[in-house]
């Protein structure tokens, strides 16, 4: 059988050079970098930002997924979810009187921010709404993470009346096995009905977030779930790769190893997806995304106004971001800024200090540079040269001499090529979008290197 990865260039020898740990790169430095400011106060730049997105992190969830990576606490004690409500509450007033800006993002994420019932909904954002400068209508954009197995109708009307205009909802993959397999049943008919209700309400885009690489995965099986979900026609899909690092997320621990798909069959995943979508009129944006033509992501990516931050791809980059909540991290011109992660650390600290930022990093000249690019790279595809040597002050070739040395396999090999003016990322090399980036990371390098542990490419 002459395989799709072989058709696509992708040999089995290449896939395991590049398929090793790596850095996602949803921040530059990626977050494991961070440490103690000590004195420094990236926040400080947060009066300048002229626009804001905000994240809240709602980290409550009903039952364990066994794939699961987030920060999340698995609870039926409700009361947990509203003491949490008033230290969130408590977080947010601090940053009274600090930031004008207008809020043109929000976003809901966990755990499950629709464990929350309405009236505690309805408490958070307009208890929000007394700190930060919410505005509503289709200019900004309100989403929130949901769980089609618990959301219930109502719940859609509550959100609408609060301004959310976005539903994410985690489904994973259709395939009964597989869903056994993680401990996370959930049926396409409530996805369908949820769907239907959602678009009814006036969710003007609804977006489904899949896993290819889990346990007892196959194409085949990927497959019939994307004809399922293509059927159901949701504006954007988010297609995540399953990184398994039991040492690091406990509840991997209970994923047989055995049943996960090895990186030839995730890569043939990967082209069925691309192909299948694609065939259905699906744009693919970036390394992970795909979204139909109508969607204001994929006018984006078109136009070359496409961005990143912690919740993946997104079209409207704020100035600064503020996240409140445990492990939440917030984002200047400065740098970063992130929250205790366990709930308890959190707790103590918003009501010892009203704050409970625990590290952060303060970016200097070469950060921004090489966050400028790693962007280019991830959202773009490509750097420009002239440019990148106008924010370096010194010519491309000379300045990331290093880097280009580095990138050298990755030019023999054909996935990335380039010219004086422009360093560019094949077709081919889309695939391997974190590994062009992570030659770019000083950190990963050199003296400053450290032993962090990420997840594989594939
Ligand atoms: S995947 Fe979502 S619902 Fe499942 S445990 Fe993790 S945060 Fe909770």
């Amino acid at each position: 059988m002459v395989q799709t990865t072989q058709r696509a260039g992708l040999s089995a020898k290449l896939l395991s050079r590049y398929a090793g740990p790596c850095p996602r790169y949803t921040s530059y430095p990626t977050a494991d970098r961070f440490a103690p400011l000590q004195g420094a106060e990236p926040w400080r730049a947060l009066e300048d930002a002229r626009s804001l997105s905000l994240y809240v992190h709602v980290p409550f969830c009903r039952s364990l997924c066994y794939f699961c990576a987030c920060n999340k606490v698995i609870t039926h004690q409700y009361g947990l979810a509203a003491s949490y409500l008033d230290q969130l509450l408590q977080e947010a007033r601090g940053y009274r009187g600090r930031l004008t800006a207008p809020v043109v993002q929000l976003h809901l994420g966990g755990g499950t921010p629709t464990y929350l019932n309405d009236g505690d909904l309805r408490r958070l954002v307009h208890g929000l709404g007394e700190v930060f400068d919410l505005r509503t209508g289709d200019d900004v954009e309100y989403s929130i993470e949901a769980d089609p197995r618990t959301l219930e109708l109502d719940t859609l009307d509550t959100l609408r009346e609060l301004g959310f205009n976005r539903l994410s909802m985690g489904i994973q993959d259709f395939n009964i096995d597989v869903q056994h397999a993680v401990n996370r049943i959930c049926s396409a008919e409530a996805v369908a009905e949820l769907t239907e209700a959602a678009r009814e309400r006036g969710f003007t885009s609804i977006s489904y977030d899949l896993i290819y690489g889990l346990p007892r995965q196959d194409v085949a099986g990927l497959e019939r779930t994307l004809d399922r979900v293509i059927a159901l026609a949701p504006d954007r899909i988010a297609l995540y790769h399953y990184a398994h690092l039991p040492h690091r997320f406990k509840a991997q621990r209970l994923i047989e190893t055995d049943l996960i798909p090895g990186p030839q069959e995730k890569v043939e995943m990967q082209l069925a997806a691309v192909s299948r979508l694609g065939a259905a009129g699906y744009e693919f944006i970036g390394m992970d995304h795909f979204a139909l033509p109508t969607d204001p992501l994929a006018a984006a990516a078109r136009t070359g106004g496409l961005a990143r931050n912690f919740q993946g791809y997104t079209l409207m980059p704020a100035d600064a971001l503020v996240g409140l909540g445990a492990s939440a991290i917030s984002a200047s011109r400065d740098g970063f800024w992130q929250n205790q992660h366990g709930l308890k650390d959190y707790a103590r600290e918003i009501a010892a200090r009203g704050s409970a930022v625990s590290r952060g990093w303060l970016l200097d000249s070469d950060d921004r540079l090489r966050q400028w690019l790693i962007a280019e790279l991830m959202c773009r595809l490509r750097v420009d040269k002239a440019e990148a040597a106008r924010r370096a002050g010194a010519p491309f070739d000379e300045y990331f001499l290093a880097e280009r040395r580095r990138l050298q396999p990755m030019f023999s090999d054909g996935l990335l090529r380039e010219d004086d003016a422009t360093l560019e990322v094949t077709p081919r090399g889309r695939w391997f979008l974190r590994n062009a980036a992570a030659a770019f990371d000083r950190y990963l390098h050199g003296a400053e290197a450290t032993g962090a542990r990420y997840s594989r490419v594939l």
